[in-house]
């Protein structure tokens, strides 16, 4: 399947299916990459074990001269110092104006060699080949950056790649937990836009778990269009942006405060989602938009409640760090209705809290 993301400066092509890694080397000519200049694969320790040979291979038979470089797996490889080392490769190899950088892996890799290729020689071609499932959220919208030990993703640039190819088979070594919590932000795209998705996602649930080709295509399908009409109509982050952090206030205090590991990414937003609709139908919306959420994760096997000792106060004032509030009131992404939010500017600090105490 192909999805074609139209945004004002550029559009690109996602391609979605099986057995397309190897087809990368006919990828890059079909977009008119030239072999003459070297191409640079960035990869981490998980994903090049796994998947680099068949990358490079696939380039290889074109005639493409391939460069790789490879970091540690997880949210530390995404710095200022390994940008740095992948510049030195890419010089060493001899990369110029008309290269192009692979991301193979996750949001990390794509994060960090996004913003390789933002920046080597002012920007050079991108393609993201995108290996995790939370990777279709990352992988549009050209957001890439590194972190700082102050904040995250705070070094950063919009930078959008030539072609996403997004090969579904990859997505068969994926531990079971990065599944699951991909899916979250999959279910976050119904959620924020598309009732029928939504109601999709609990229906498949089962397939979508164990990777059924059609149903997964279809929903990387439908969850990337999602963000890119979003994206689209809101290139550089003004206002409707913000919808897509649907359950991201408190997914991220929650990140925070746990440490990391204990709560991956997508397993913070999904119990942030449920307290963004708790605090929705306290605040007056129907009943509905909170059973049919938990209904929704639940089919997922996605928890619902915030680890009992995690300190309520402690998450309170990571949000309160996070986020701008004013006067007693903080900003939300909240649920009016299955498939529809809403930015709601005054909501009591008080029901944030009261609702962080009723998820313990
Ligand atoms: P990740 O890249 O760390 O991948 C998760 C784990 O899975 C890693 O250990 C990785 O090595 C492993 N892995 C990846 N592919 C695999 C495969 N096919 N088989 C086996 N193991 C595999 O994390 P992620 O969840 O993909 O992405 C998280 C990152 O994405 C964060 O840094 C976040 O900031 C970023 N992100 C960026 C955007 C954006 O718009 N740029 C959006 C969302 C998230
Ligand atoms: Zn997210």
């Amino acid at each position: 399947r192909e999805l074609r993301v139209e945004l004002e400066e550029r559009s690109y092509p996602i391609y979605i299916g099986e057995g397309l890694l190897n087809e990368t080397g006919a990828m890059f000519e079909k977009h008119g990459i030239t072999a003459k200049s070297p191409v640079l694969i960035i990869s981490d320790e998980n994903t090049a074990g796994l998947y680099l040979r068949r990358v490079e291979d696939a380039l290889k038979q074109k005639g493409y001269r391939t460069a790789s470089y490879s970091v540690p797996a997880g949210e530390q490889s995404k710095t200022l110092a390994l940008l740095q080392d992948a510049v030195t490769v890419a010089l060493e190899a001899g990369l110029d104006r008309s290269s192009t950088v692979i991301a193979l892996g996750g949001g990390v890799v794509g994060d960090l060699a996004g913003f390789v290729a933002a920046t080597y020689m002012r920007g050079i071609r991108f393609v993201q080949i995108p290996t995790t499932i939370l990777a279709h959220d990352s992988s549009v919208g050209g957001k890439v950056a590194v972190n700082h030990p102050l904040a995250k993703n705070i070094i950063g640039a919009f930078h959008q790649p030539d072609f996403v190819l997004y090969d579904i088979d990859t997505l068969k070594t994926l531990p079971i937990r990065e599944v699951r919590a991909g899916l979250s932000e999959v279910i976050k795209h119904g959620l924020i836009w598309n009732e029928d998705f939504a109601y999709w996602c609990e229906a498949n649930a089962s397939k979508l778990l164990a990777l059924d080709s059609e149903a997964l295509i279809y929903a990387l399908y439908e969850g990337c269009k999602v963000k890119s009409i979003v994206v689209s109509q809101d290139e550089r982050e003004n206002d409707l942006r913000a919808i897509l952090n649907l359950g991201h206030t408190i997914g991220h205090a929650l990140e925070a405060v746990a440490g990391y590991g204990e709560l991956l990414h997508g397993e913070a937003i999904a119990i942030g989602m449920i307290g963004a609709a708790r605090i929705s139908v306290k605040m007056g919306q129907p009943q509905d938009v909170l059973t049919v959420t938990e209904r929704i994760f639940n089919a997922f096997g996605l928890r619902t409640a915030i680890p009992a000792h995690l300190d309520t106060d402690s998450i309170m004032s990571a949000m309160m760090h996070d986020k701008k509030f004013k006067e007693g009131t903080m900003v939300f992404i909240l649920p009016k209705a299955i498939g529809k939010v809403e930015i709601h500017k005054d909501v009591p600090i008080s029901l944030v809290k009261e609702t962080v105490d009723f998820l313990k």
